[in-house]
């Protein structure tokens, strides 16, 4: 047996007026997810343990059977993952963004979505005059240069590694991940003192103190970078300042082939978060050209990589973000094309291809939380799921969406209760 999942990301909403009060995925013409509920069992699955903020990080962990509580180490070291970047013990990881800060106040998240390249030239200088990447083993000899806060015994070590855009790694040898961080998205146009790192517990006020005087010195270093000086003559906001923010160690998460009857698995996604997550939970990043993350994402491609992946492992997961951008932006009409999208130029072409193989292949269908299009951000409601597995009696639930799985044969289902029922061997 083979396995493939399919999550349509935030594909779950809420009944819409403007749909005659139905939600996109019953409104939507989708023949192939009906095909698959007609075939297959289906029911409701809570990804999001009590208390925890409904991020796709958190779901998807969820969805893959981890629990969050457990396993859940922070952006920063989901997306060092996806970029190759190890985390070795007593190391700590954060998401860190070059951002724009304007008369004292945070003026955006994103340095005005600064190029890569221009991104990377910033980074790389700032490796050079802030205290030097441990990799390189040269913290000893420098630390003389490096202001206080002093190093605690075992030393700093600090190292920036460049990303996308704004976004990029900040790695520390050291440092107490117990920070209370302010993401700088939630956060424009407020003072950016007012929202320097605090720590949680007094052990880490020494971690919290050594970022914020990173953070203060990055500001003076970048101001007239040439980089920025030639942005701000363009009229484009400057990246001159750093901000750390969502810090964590290297996830405790055993790999899906110690638990599962799985050898090997592939992770297809155009998301840093989720390649993370596949990469610890031991499943191969298949990069697909084209796939952005967003609605224009490239289907045919993904649809073609998941056909390719199941041929040569056992298991795959391919998640399509477009669904969860039309719901952060509202836009119903968008969130139904969506869904189509997934429908013909994804699900239809794998099922194909599974039918005509020679292997038999288990297949679900869910996403990992919903993004209604009327609050344009995630909630916590449970998920509708369908389970296909070859031979297996299907209930009387004949259409997949967030009200005809209530019927389904698995009923409501939580933490990794869906991934075990994915996996179980029914014979
Ligand atoms: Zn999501």
């Amino acid at each position: 047996m083979k396995y493939i999942i399919i999550l349509g990301d935030g594909m779950a909403d809420e009944p819409v007026e403007l749909l005659g009060n139905l939600t996109p995925l019953q409104y939507a013409s989708t023949p192939t997810m009906d095909l698959l509920a007609r075939k297959g069992n289906t029911g409701l699955l809570h990804t999001i343990p009590e208390g925890m903020h409904p991020g796709s990080e958190v779901a998807n962990l969820s969805v893959l059977g981890y629990d969050p509580v457990m396993v859940l180490e922070g952006r920063g070291a989901l997306e060092a993952a996806s970029m190759d970047i190890d985390i070795l013990p007593g190391e700590m990881v954060m998401r860190c963004n070059l951002i724009c800060i304007k008369d004292g106040k945070i003026k955006n998240h994103s340095a005005g979505h600064i190029s890569t390249g221009e991104a990377e030239i910033l980074i790389s200088y700032l490796n050079e005059k802030l205290p030097p990447n441990p990799l390189k083993g040269e913290w000893a000899q420098r630390i003389e240069h490096v202001a206080a806060p002093a190093p605690p015994s075992g030393g700093w070590g600090v190292g920036f590694f460049p990303g996308v855009s704004y976004r990029h790694i900040l790695k520390l040898k050291g440092g107490n991940k117990h920070l209370d961080c302010t993401p700088p998205h939630d956060v424009p146009g407020t003072e950016f003192r007012k929202v320097l790192i605090k720590a949680e517990i007094p052990e880490a006020q020494e971690t919290a103190d050594y970022l914020n005087d990173l953070i203060i010195r990055s500001q003076t270093l970048l101001e007239n970078h040439p980089v920025n000086l030639k942005r701000k003559a363009e009229g484009k906001d400057p990246a001159n300042s750093i901000w750390p923010w969502s810090p964590g160690y290297k996830p405790q998460m055993k790999p899906l082939s110690e638990t599962y009857p799985i050898q090997s698995g592939a992770v297809i996604s155009a998301v840093d978060l989720i390649k993370g997550i596949g990469t610890y939970a031991g499943l191969k990043n298949m990069d697909v050209p084209g796939a952005t993350g967003l609605y224009d994402t490239n289907y045919e491609g993904k649809a073609q990589a998941a056909i390719k992946a199941l041929r040569e492992t056992d298991f795959v997961y391919v998640h399509v973000e477009a669904s969860d951008e039309a719901g952060h932006e509202g836009d119903v009409q968008l969130k139904v094309k969506t869904i189509e999208n997934l429908d013909k130029r994804l699900l239809k072409p794998i099922l194909e291809a599974i039918e005509t193989g020679d292997e038999p292949v288990t297949i679900a269908l869910l996403p990992d939380h919903p993004t209604p299009c009327r609050l344009k951000t995630h909630t916590n409601s449970p998920v509708p799921f369908v389970i296909y597995k070859p031979g297996e009696m299907p209930d009387e639930v004949t259409k997949y969406d967030e009200f005809s799985v209530e019927k389904g044969k698995y009923g409501l289902l939580r933490g990794n209760e869906f991934i075990r029922a994915f996996f179980e061997d029914e014979k």
